[in-house]
């Protein structure tokens, strides 16, 4: 087979079933074949095996070839020791000196939560890391030290601002999580782009449409064409409310941390695809030193209310709901073949 390098929409969906330990192997393997040490391997492969058991497969397995591109071009550097200062008790500073963002999250979120849970709050401005994955892994870890998580990223500019035809933004997510002593907590974790441009590739190879307010034409005309779309610009969600948002996550993830906002990025990457390199922000809240009531029975209460709401469930159950399975998972056979193509290339 010829194993392509970077990430790709397969147009055959055939599935076939890996355990979630074949998962991770495979993902670790695949790694190392291409330059990561055992540490960073696996770091990233424990973060996709995740994402395969929680059902958030644009985050799983899919991700691999394009680690590898940034592995093998030596954008990313799998053998990268990142460096944490402390640069006051609750503020740290974290050169992820080019190192996959799983692994450079190992480094920095046991400091935070200490200081977090010592100290009230606590933030890390995290730089030259490579986030090629979804945000709640790391926003529900400092949830599951009792605290408030609060992180951004950006990424390439695809996205134009409200109002205008440019991209700007990247689709820039953040992630949120709140902690409920013996319970799943609440994470929240979403692009501020109208879609995915993963989903809309999807879309563009299906030939299906896609919602008006997705995107706009090469000519700047609001289109539900995917393809149209995926050679013009995605636009934020929820119109100047959301494009409010892409900006608040480009000003966290680049000037604050001292990294770059998305354009810099794309000039920085060149043309060449796989993990972009950025910054990322995050912040850890300790409810039981900033509240002085009963946080969790007032949080309690409320959420009855809001499940007692018909049609409604938290953000975060779903993936919760797939975590408690942990058999095999279904995954594009064709992917698998070319991830074991690449591994056993080197
Ligand atoms: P979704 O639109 O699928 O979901 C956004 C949030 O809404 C999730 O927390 C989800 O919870 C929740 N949700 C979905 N449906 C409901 C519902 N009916 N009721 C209540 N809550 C609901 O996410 P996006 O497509 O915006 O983002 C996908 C992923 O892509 C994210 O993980 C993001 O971090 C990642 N990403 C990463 C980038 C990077 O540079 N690293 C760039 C852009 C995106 P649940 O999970 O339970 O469904």
């Amino acid at each position: 087979m010829d194993c392509k390098e970077g990430i790709e929409i397969m147009a055959d969906n055939t599935l076939i079933e890996l355990s979630l330990e074949e998962i991770f192997d495979l993902a670790r393997d695949t790694l190392m074949a291409h330059g990561a040490n055992l540490e960073t391997a696996e770091a990233v492969a424990k973060n996709v095996t995740k994402a395969e058991q929680d059902g958030s497969v644009s985050h799983g397995l899919f991700r691999i070839p394009g680690y590898v591109v940034a592995l093998k071009s030596g954008m990313a550097d799998g053998h990268a020791v990142p460096i944490v200062e402390e640069v006051t008790p609750v503020v740290f500073r974290c050169d992820a000196k080019n190192g996959l963002a799983p692994l450079v999250h190992e480094y920095c979120l046991g400091k935070l939560t200490d200081a977090a849970q010592r100290f009230g709050v606590a933030v890390v401005s995290i730089k030259n890391s490579h986030h090629y994955a979804a945000l709640w892994p790391e926003v529900e870890k400092i949830s599951e030290a009792g605290l408030v998580g609060l992180t951004t990223v950006s990424y390439l500019p695809w996205v134009a601002p409200a109002g205008g035809k440019t991209p700007i933004f990247g689709t820039n997510p953040f992630g949120f999580a709140w902690p409920r002593p013996n319970k799943h907590p609440i994470v929240i974790d979403m692009a501020t782009s109208s879609m995915a441009m993963g989903e809309v590739q999807l879309a563009a190879r299906d030939g299906r449409e896609v919602p008006l307010g997705t995107g706009l034409s090469t000519s700047g005309e609001l289109t539900t064409n995917a393809a149209d779309i995926v050679k013009g610009v995605l636009l934020p969600f929820g119109g100047h409310k959301g494009s409010a948002l892409a900006l608040m996550v480009e000003l966290l993830s680049g000037p604050l941390v001292g990294d770059k906002f998305s354009y810099e990025t794309e000039k920085c990457d060149e043309q060449k695809p796989g993990s972009t390199q950025g910054g990322q922000f995050i912040m850890a809240i300790s409810p039981n030193i900033l509240s002085d009531k009963d946080w969790d029975s007032q949080t309690e209460e409320f959420l009855k209310r809001y499940a007692a709401i018909d049609g409604t469930r938290l953000p975060g159950a779903r993936r919760h709901a797939n975590r408690k399975n942990k058999g095999q998972r279904s995954v594009n056979a064709k992917l698998i073949e070319k991830i074991k193509c690449l591994r056993d290339r080197k």
